[in-house]
């Protein structure tokens, strides 16, 4: 199936909604029926029928079927935010006295999940530098049921060998998850390495127009159907009618808002690495990353999001910078078509580091689809104003 049937056709039943190309809001919260036992027969098939919306909803259909196609998944679901979705997949794979391996540093949330919510239910967590495949294998225990991976990961972009995680973890039964964020399914396939489920924020670039929070989990047909009847309906977290009708509208364009923001970080990644002020830059598609060889036999393209250092010792020099930009935003998230500046140091609630400690020095960028021309002129003069 090629990408444009997927996001122009698959699962748009037009001759159900008077032939219109947009797909319609099933703004509804049930649905009724004709008889007692046609009502009987659904109740038993919600996750394949409209029956109630916090199962199963049109709208939200249409949506599961591209986001699974675009993954190489069989199925997926998809939830209110990025958060739910990774959090409603790892609990459906645990039960008390379970062991997970996750990658050191995953997404803020993700960490408190594992580190401070899961041990209240007698899961354990061990978290390991993800960049050599032996570490996963050190921390296996016998009751270790999930290996998660998010790469690259966030804010300094190391990678995960995810086809070598998914053999060891195969071999011993093992369930792991990714969380594709970063490269999107147009990007990176875990499904077809042998991952199992793969996690997003769709808040991000397949949302893409900053006006909603959402989350995915594609994975088999088994899989998808033991969560979807247990943490999905359990939790309630689900996306709204509305906001699935967005996604379907930003998936449209997926592509070519990546290919753009892509096009421009390069650029901005080849100016940045040149500039005297700029220590280092933090890009898996860089030949200046570390893992540059695995980058590139595993993802066939990168997005927008690069993190720079600067050539200093003084968080005010940092802020500073962060100030002067006027085409980047200030703000969190990315994926949107704005840029978007997001200097460390913000993390810092006294503006002030312990000594010896400069992750304050990271400012993470993400490049949006703006004309690369005036971004890079804004990241010029910001640079010209510093004085390291
Ligand atoms: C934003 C983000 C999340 C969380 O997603 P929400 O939609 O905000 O809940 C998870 N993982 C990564 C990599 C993210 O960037």
């Amino acid at each position: 199936m090629d990408l444009s049937y997927i996001l122009n056709e698959l699962g748009e039943e037009r001759v159900n909604y008077f032939n219109a190309i947009a797909p319609p809001i099933i703004q509804t919260s049930n649905f009724t029926f004709p008889d007692v036992a046609t009502m009987r027969r659904d109740m038993v098939q919600e996750h394949a029928v409209p029956f109630y919306t916090r199962g199963n909803n049109p709208t939200v259909q249409i949506l599961c079927k591209k986001l699974a196609a675009l993954e190489g998944a069989e199925e997926a679901l998809v939830l209110a935010s990025g958060s739910a979705a990774i959090a409603s997949a790892v609990l459906a794979n645990v039960a008390q006295g379970d062991h997970i391996v996750s990658v050191a540093k995953p997404y803020s949330w993700t960490l408190r999940l594992m580190r401070d919510l899961l041990p209240r239910f007698g899961v354990t967590t061990t978290f390991v530098d993800g960049t050599d495949v032996a570490n996963f294998e050190k921390a296996i225990q016998p009751n270790t049921k999930v290996i998660y991976l998010e790469s690259p990961n966030s804010f300094t972009f190391e990678l995960q060998d995810i086809a070598a995680v998914a053999r060891l973890a195969k071999a011993r039964g093992i369930v792991t998850m990714i969380d594709n964020s970063y490269s999107t399914p147009i990007y990176q396939q875990p499904i077809k390495v042998g991952i199992d489920l793969t996690l997003h924020s769709a808040s991000k670039y397949i949302g893409g127009h900053s006006d909603l929070v959402a989350g995915v989990i594609c994975g088999s047909e088994e899989m998808i159907r033991k969560i979807f009847y247990s943490e999905f309906m359990t939790l309630g977290g689900i996306i709204s009618p509305m906001n699935a009708w967005l996604m379907l509208r930003g998936l449209r364009t997926l592509p070519l808002r990546l290919a753009q923001s892509s096009r421009s970080a390069k650029m901005i990644v080849e100016f940045l690495e040149q500039h005297p002020v700029v220590r280092r830059v933090y890009y898996p598609f860089s030949p200046s990353h570390p893992q540059y060889e695995l980058a590139q036999q595993q993802m066939t393209g990168c997005g927008g999001l690069l993190t720079m250092a600067l050539h200093t010792d003084r968080m005010e020099v940092v802020d500073a910078f962060a100030n002067s930009l006027k085409r980047f935003l200030l703000g969190v998230s990315w994926g949107g078509h704005e840029s978007l500046v997001f200097p460390a140091s913000v993390t810092y609630p006294t503006g002030e580091a312990e000594p010896g400690d400069t992750n304050f020095t990271l400012i993470r960028l993400y490049i949006g689809l703006e004309e690369t021309s005036a971004l890079l002129e804004d990241l010029k003069q910001a640079l010209n104003r510093i004085n390291v």
